[in-house]
């Protein structure tokens, strides 16, 4: 079982994952409204992603014989400034996960719980996986401008994502 301390900090984890997906799937609308189809397929991809990670915690929490709490996720933002304003807001994000994941890891450390520790090896990883790839389309929109055709090659290579 997980102590209350720890319970508590891995449902507020869960509800982090899901305030993602809803972040993204919000992102996902705004290019949709923009006629950005690979954007849109990108952020969707991100949105599932982000529920399986919620899930992941969810499974976990169970395992541990603990108990499962959902808590309210805010409304996230409607608009952004333009894909880049997008991308920053996407890395901006991610690196916030990442300082949540590593104090819910030094929260398993001081508890001695290793079965906590072991399980969030997979999301210490992944959040270096999730900056990279937000770094990389960022730094590439800034190299490459918003403008006509340079946002058209990178909502097709958006649009690739998820098929190959
Ligand atoms: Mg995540």
């Amino acid at each position: 079982m997980l102590s209350k301390a720890l319970q508590k900090a891995f449902n507020d984890q869960l509800n982090a994952e899901f305030s993602s997906a809803y972040l993204y799937l919000s992102m996902a609308a705004y290019a949709e409204s923009q006629n950005l189809p690979g954007f849109a397929n990108w952020l969707k991809l991100q949105n599932r992603e982000e529920s399986g990670h919620a899930m992941k915690l969810y499974k976990f929490i169970n395992d541990r014989g603990s108990r499962v709490e959902l808590q309210e996720i805010e409304a996230p933002p409607l608009e952004f400034k333009s894909p880049t304003a997008l991308f920053e807001e996407v890395l901006k994000h991610e690196r916030k996960i990442t300082v949540l994941i590593n104090k819910l890891y030094e929260a398993a450390l001081e508890e001695k719980d290793y079965a906590s520790q072991t399980f969030l090896h997979w999301f210490i990883e992944e959040q270096v996986e999730e900056e990279a790839a937000a770094s990389a389309i960022l730094e590439t929109l800034k190299m490459a401008g918003e403008k006509g055709h340079a946002l058209i090659m990178m909502d097709r290579q958006l649009a690739r994502r998820g098929q190959s």
